[in-house]
């Protein structure tokens, strides 16, 4: 299904988006040592590639102590639980609790390793020639220019902001991530408990996780009780739990995860189906009350399944970043330190890519 309607009817400089033309960093290194180098080697941001830039992860501690909390629970799950209530009830149980760990595993990894919609920063001559343009466009008398663009979505007026870090107009809903350091189209939030921001390439891999982690972390709690009330039949319940420590653990850790992973989830689930950000969401972007008039949100399709299908199901945009590619040798670094850097001439130009809707 086509997206929403966006036209340009304002613009006073460039916008830029590309792949091809990420970072150039060290190219005077990369002159010397003739090997090729892949362009994850020189990208300059907060995030860690692994296997040859194949793999990304932002933040290691979070990412690792959710994978310590699932696993956990789930290896004492089948360690402790599933024996006893396969033999007392019915063998469904682990087979139902071994498809939803799987599945919650397959989305945890997606959305963690995803590029979540990393705009890669503009090159040293993209920046410099957006800056000449800033500054014609600007009166002598006022410095700095206003750096902002304005565009209409959906009749409604949308002002872009200037990314001083990525020496670009962020597109809409693009907005930069101070923990990754770079900016991120559609961004929601950065969530430190999958290492990764949440942006346009991974929110459906985020959803699917949490929701399926909700039905997980629901499933496990409930054959626990089951399994407690079982054994405590005929007998005294505090000496089944004395009896059954690890068990005990498990509930515990699943009585205090399910309410934030359920009301996450709902959060979601209400995000989704008015085609919102959490970042929209909190700064009260469509809001009616801010500015005095009424703004309504211009991505929403204004139908709930509509929305559902356009967040989840609409066409995933290939990654930008191109981190597996290989450094061409002529770009130049993306530096916002230096500015003496040598001058792009010509080059600069054809560099550029037009006003991005
Ligand atoms: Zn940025
Ligand atoms: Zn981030």
């Amino acid at each position: 299904k086509p997206g929403p309607a966006i036209t340009v009817i304002v613009q006073k400089g460039p916008g830029r988006l590309g792949a091809e033309r990420l970072a150039g960093a060290g190219n005077r290194e990369a002159a010397s040592d003739k090997r090729p180098r892949r362009k994850w080697e020189v990208f300059r941001t907060a995030t860690a590639f692994y296997c040859g830039g194949s793999l990304m992860l932002a933040g290691h501690g979070g990412f690792a102590l959710t994978l310590l909390l699932i696993l956990t629970t789930t290896v004492l799950f089948f360690v402790f639980d599933c024996p006893f209530l396969a033999r007392q009830l019915t063998l469904a149980i682990p087979i139902i609790a071994a498809i939803l760990f799987f599945f919650v595993m397959s989305c945890l990894l997606q959305t963690s390793f995803t590029d979540p919609g990393i705009l890669p920063r503009a090159t040293v001559c993209e920046a410099a020639a957006l800056e000449k343009q800033i500054d014609n466009t600007g009166s002598s008398t006022y410095r700095p220019p206003p750096r902002t663009q304005e565009v209409m979505i959906n009749g409604q007026m949308v002002k872009l902001k200037y990314c001083f870090t990525c020496k670009m107009f962020r597109p809409p809903r693009t907005s930069h991530c101070s923990v990754c350091d770079n900016c991120v189209e559609r961004f929601d939030h950065h969530c430190p408990w999958v290492g990764n921001c949440v942006g346009r390439r991974n929110y459906r891999f985020f959803y699917a996780f949490i929701l399926s982690l909700s039905f997980l972390t629901a499933f496990i709690f409930a054959c626990v009780v089951t399994h407690l009330t079982l054994r405590s039949q005929g007998s005294n319940f505090l000496s089944t739990l004395k009896e059954t420590p690890l068990t005990v653990l498990e509930l515990v850790i699943c009585f205090f995860s399910i309410w934030s992973i359920l009301g996450l989830s709902g959060f979601h689930t209400y995000l989704v189906a008015s085609n919102l950000t959490t970042n929209e969401d909190i700064k009260g972007s469509w809001s009616s009350k801010r500015g005095g008039e009424a703004s309504v949100n211009p991505y929403s399709h204004k139908s709930v399944i509509t929305n559902c299908c356009a967040v989840l199901c609409g066409p995933l945009p290939p990654s930008l970043i191109d981190r597996r590619g290989f450094v061409q040798p002529d770009t130049l670094l993306p530096s916002p330190i230096r500015s003496d850097e040598p001058a792009c001439g010509a080059k600069a130009d054809a560099n550029m890519v037009g006003g991005h809707p």
